[in-house]
């Protein structure tokens, strides 16, 4: 299991490759919802997504002879195109296996960084299949999106960024797929005080990670079609961390459809000047949609995860 001092070891291992992002006041949704609220801009990381904090963080840990054949990984697109990054900069070869769902955006993203691409399935499923077989052949090692110490301990920085800018604050709102991210913040800031609330949000279409929590074992679900595809996948039925953490650290999980998440990306958009990709505006749909409640003396800051819409699709939602 992941510990907190770990996501220190992280923050340190980090630096230089991943940049500290922004928190920002939000007057529009201060203005509509009790409280106040902050937005964590992790679109705004280098790569546009949070993923770079814990794909580094695992890069960092590989020994020499593991940075020599390389690594591979499998990625709705936001975590390949930051193992792409970080493995350029750490001169390691990498493959990215892609579902064939994956956008154009994030695809080509990906290319441009010097990595391999291979189109493999249908689903995230079979993508992640398919890299197991490719790394077991070829002797890479597999980086994980979300279910591995280093990488919940990577994402857990933004939880240490968020002590350190805003201490008093009092709910974290976060986007959650296979939850590294919800499970690192949350490990982060219940070592600093049990009292603090994560929560985590999910879209209805394909939420994993909720359905998985009311089973209490790892649930397959449907794939669909969403706004948030960065949220889509299952947890692994074999899922070894972080299941167990965001059964523990969570205090809720939400879900929002997918007119909630369109009107989250054009309040952002719109009144805040903000880009965020569907499953990134969760947060905010879940404050908007009244299914997430602040009190009026609470603090609640709203983790926007990544940026990595195609142009075309942002302008078609939030025009
Ligand atoms: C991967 C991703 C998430 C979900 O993170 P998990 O660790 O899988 O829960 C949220 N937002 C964006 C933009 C992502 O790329």
């Amino acid at each position: 299991m992941p510990t907190a001092r770990q996501i220190f070891e992280a923050r340190q291992r980090v630096q230089g490759i991943v940049r500290e992002t922004p928190l920002l006041h939000s007057p529009a949704l201060s203005a509509r919802v009790p409280g106040e609220v902050f937005l964590k801009l992790e679109s705004v990381q280098e790569t546009g997504s949070f993923k770079l904090r814990g794909a580094t963080a695992r890069m960092a840990a590989l020994s020499e002879e593991e940075r020599r054949r390389g690594v591979i990984t499998v990625s709705t697109g936001n975590h390949g195109r930051a193992v792409a990054f970080a493995a350029r900069r750490m001169g390691i070869p990498a493959v990215v296996c892609l579902t064939d769902r994956v956008p154009a955006v994030k695809r080509d993203a990906i290319a441009a960084l010097g990595a391999e691409i291979r189109i493999a399935g249908a689903t995230q499923d079979e993508a992640e299949a398919a890299a197991l077989r490719i790394a077991e052949a070829e002797g890479l090692t597999l980086i994980h999106p979300f279910d591995d110490p280093w990488v919940i301990a990577g994402q857990g920085t933004i939880g240490l960024e968020l002590l350190d800018r805003l201490p008093e604050l009092d709910t974290v709102v976060v986007p959650l797929s296979g939850g590294g991210l919800a499970g690192g913040i949350a490990l982060a800031l219940e070592s600093a005080d049990p009292a603090l609330r994560v929560i985590g949000v999910s879209m209805e279409r394909g939420a994993a990670m909720y359905e998985s929590i009311r089973a209490g074992g790892p649930v397959e679900v449907e794939e669909y079609e969403t706004l948030a595809d960065c949220l889509s996948g299952g947890i692994g039925p074999e899922n070894r961390y972080t299941l167990d953490l965001c059964r523990r650290l969570l205090d809720a999980v939400h879900l929002v459809s997918e007119e909630e998440i369109a009107e989250a990306m054009r309040l952002l958009f719109r009144e805040e000047r903000l880009v965020a990709e569907g499953g990134a505006a969760v947060g905010v749909a879940a404050l908007l949609s009244g299914k997430v409640s602040p009190a009026a003396t609470d603090r609640t800051v709203v983790v926007v995860s990544g940026r990595n819409i195609d142009p075309d699709r942002l302008l078609s939602v939030v025009g």
